[in-house]
């Protein structure tokens, strides 16, 4: 019956050991999307400064061209008092008429150009308010991950020596066995019989098999699946005289 309980105490340390193992294994991820994360918000600066660049360009390129318009109108209006005929006073006006078009046409692109300046404007003061901080914030979160892992692997340790001297009570057979079985069989190796039946598997298990555990003292497997057996039943009076 001892190497039963030795199997069951190695059982008992199997879930934290892979949860363990999984979380250590997860760090390089968790490492990559926070840095991806941080920079997504550092492209995102990099491009709205290029946006308001581009807007800021337009802007001046349209504010020369008001200017251009504004002087030659004034001029064309000016020349309107020395017209000589009727066909030069009419090409005056359509000139004047187009001039003027013109120069509307690139107000309203102005006062658009203006309005997109002012959001980039509000959507920049906000990431440059909040670019310290966020550095901060992605430093954080790295040591944090870091200590974290750093913790997983101390508690991993400390399980796994744990483990050794548990397993040390074992025969070198066994403990091969627990481990090949471990593996293959996602930390379920040591299995009640419930009602005949394999706890893990959950096949009929043969009498010839089910009348040796009761009998006792040796290690028996499921012929299905090839988990160690036990009977709950007999477990159950020697862990009580332990305990007592
Ligand atoms: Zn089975």
């Amino acid at each position: 019956m001892e190497f039963l309980s030795v199997f069951l105490a190695l059982q008992g340390l199997e879930t934290r050991r892979r949860a363990l193992r999984a979380s250590i294994a997860a760090a390089p991820q968790k490492v990559k999307a926070e840095q991806d994360r941080f920079h997504r918000e550092q492209a995102a600066y990099v491009e709205e400064s290029s946006r308001r660049q581009e807007h800021d360009a337009k802007r001046l390129a349209l504010e020369e061209k008001i200017t251009q318009l504004a002087e030659r109108l004034k001029k064309d209006k000016e020349r309107m008092t020395g017209v000589q005929n009727n066909v030069e006073y009419q090409a005056l006006l359509r000139e004047i008429d187009h001039a003027e078009r013109e120069k509307s046409d690139c107000e309203s692109k102005l006062l658009a150009v203006l309005q997109s300046l002012e959001e980039s404007g509000v959507a920049l003061a906000k990431y440059q308010s909040g670019f310290d901080s966020a550095t901060l914030e992605h430093e954080t979160n790295l040591h944090a991950i870091a200590a974290e892992t750093a913790q997983f692997e101390k508690d991993l340790a400390q399980l796994e020596a744990d483990r050794a001297a548990i397993a040390a009570e074992l025969p070198h057979e066994h403990i091969h066995l627990y481990e090949k079985l471990a593996g293959s069989r996602a930390g379920l190796v040591v299995v009640a019989v419930q009602a005949g039946c394999c706890g893990g598997c959950h096949v009929k298990l043969r009498p010839a098999i089910l009348s040796q555990l009761r009998h006792g003292g040796e290690l028996m497997r499921c012929d299905s699946c090839s988990r160690i057996l036990y009977l709950p039943e007999r477990l159950a009076p020697s862990a009580a005289k332990a305990e007592g």
